[in-house]
């Protein structure tokens, strides 16, 4: 199988060369002051991606989901009440977890497709006069439905209640890739990977925590080892880990958080929904829909595109690997089989993408589909050309 064909499932993403060749290094003595000049401009640059002055940043040597577990265990209490929206299966496994480790979760069940609905979230907290309710969780983008949720509109649902329940943000396929405000919302923990926005390898959890949330990772006694964020603040302090870091990832991080420093937060924002707008074009254009049910919820990163009733999805991510050798996302959980995703997040220019929409467009007219060659790519180009601007061309 050729690896030379860019990746379109939505995470992990392409790598950049300059984060592969980061990342690929020789050992270091991870107890030298060499391993402090990695770690501390890493974690500041993640600080900037996050938007936060406030919050301090933690790494662990896992994934997303060892970000979700930080979250909870680090500032939760066995039996605690978390309120938290289901509409896909990223939210759908959070609150898994949560059951797992013994908090009582309330559910407010969502169609998929739909984004966190703020106001009834806001109408749940102010009924909660006993503050029973300790956090609420929410995923800023959810990958399985490509559905972007408005957590301004959440903080302020939780302030406009007069609620002081912390709020804990899944943004694994969201920051590094659309506007983040973790101070300016408020956003108490803040969850990422490595393999999403900062365009690393899969192998770190990235986790942010507020004052407030940091102070109750004090007291609260849910059962935590490997993610105990005491144990990583104190070995900070000394420029190391509790146990052996994976240097070339956290030195890939710090390339990473450079080069979408240099790029620019809101270049790099840009870039994402012009792309994105290119394959939203393109799968209007082929007469098909996107799962998430209105333009404020359109996801820049990812986009689950509906296939018609009674046809099975998976046949487009199969046939696409199986005769051009294109990765696309399958559907997850509700929505298999019924949704096929396209990944538009990370290393990627509007030229790579057309080389995503193209085949795509020849998957569908393969399986019989009435799509016309051209089209889907033609609408993207449209719009590419435009952003780009006439007779301008961008110098990378
Ligand atoms: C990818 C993803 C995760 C899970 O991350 P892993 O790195 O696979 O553990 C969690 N939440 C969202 C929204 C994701 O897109």
């Amino acid at each position: 199988m050729s690896t030379q064909n860019p990746i379109f499932i939505p995470g992990p993403t392409n790598i950049p060369d300059v984060i592969r060749k980061a990342v690929d290094m020789p050992t270091i003595d991870h107890r030298s002051a060499l391993f402090g000049d990695i770690l501390n401009p890493a974690l500041e640059a993640v600080q900037r991606v996050l938007k936060t002055t406030q919050a301090e940043i933690f790494v662990f040597p896992s994934t997303g989901t060892g970000g979700w577990e930080t979250a909870v265990t680090n500032v939760l209490s066995p039996g605690d009440t978390v309120l938290a929206t289901l509409h896909g299966r990223f939210s759908q496994r959070w609150i898994e977890m949560c059951q797992r480790h013994g908090l009582d979760v309330r559910i407010v069940p969502q169609a998929w497709g739909e984004g966190i609905p703020v106001d009834r979230i806001e109408e749940i907290l102010a009924a909660d006069q006993q503050y029973q309710i300790k956090a609420v969780l929410a995923t800023h983008n959810e990958t399985a439905t490509g559905v972007r949720s408005d957590i301004a509109g959440l903080r302020r649902a939780v302030d406009a209640a007069g609620h002081p329940a912390f709020l804990f943000v899944d943004g694994v396929s969201s920051v590094g890739c659309m506007d983040f405000r973790m101070d300016e919302w408020g956003v108490d923990v803040a969850v990422t990977g490595s393999q999403k926005g900062f365009m690393l390898p899969p192998g770190l959890a990235i986790v942010g925590l507020s004052r407030r949330a940091l102070a109750a990772t004090e007291t609260a006694r849910l059962p935590r080892s490997f993610f105990d964020l005491r144990a990583m603040r104190e070995a900070y302090r000394g420029n190391g880990y509790p146990y052996t870091p994976p240097v070339g990832l956290l030195n890939g991080l710090r390339v990473a958080g450079d080069m979408l420093l240099a790029e620019g937060l809101d270049n790099v924002f840009a870039r994402h929904f012009r792309i994105a707008e290119g394959v939203r074009n393109a799968v209007a254009a082929w007469g098909l829909s996107l799962c998430a049910a209105r333009p404020e919820l359109y996801s820049d990163t990812v986009s689950a595109i509906r296939m018609p009733n009674g046809f099975d999805a998976n046949l487009v991510v199969s046939h696409a690997l199986n005769a051009y050798g294109v990765s696309f996302g399958t559907g997850l959980g509700e929505v298999a089989g019924k949704v096929f995703r396209i990944g538009h997040l990370g290393s990627l220019t509007e030229v790579m993408t057309l080389s995503g929409i193209a085949t795509a467009e020849m998957v569908l007219v393969d399986l019989g589909l009435p799509v016309r060659l051209g089209s889907g790519v033609a609408a993207a180009q449209d719009h590419y050309r435009r952003g780009i601007g006439a007779g301008q061309r961008r110098a990378a």
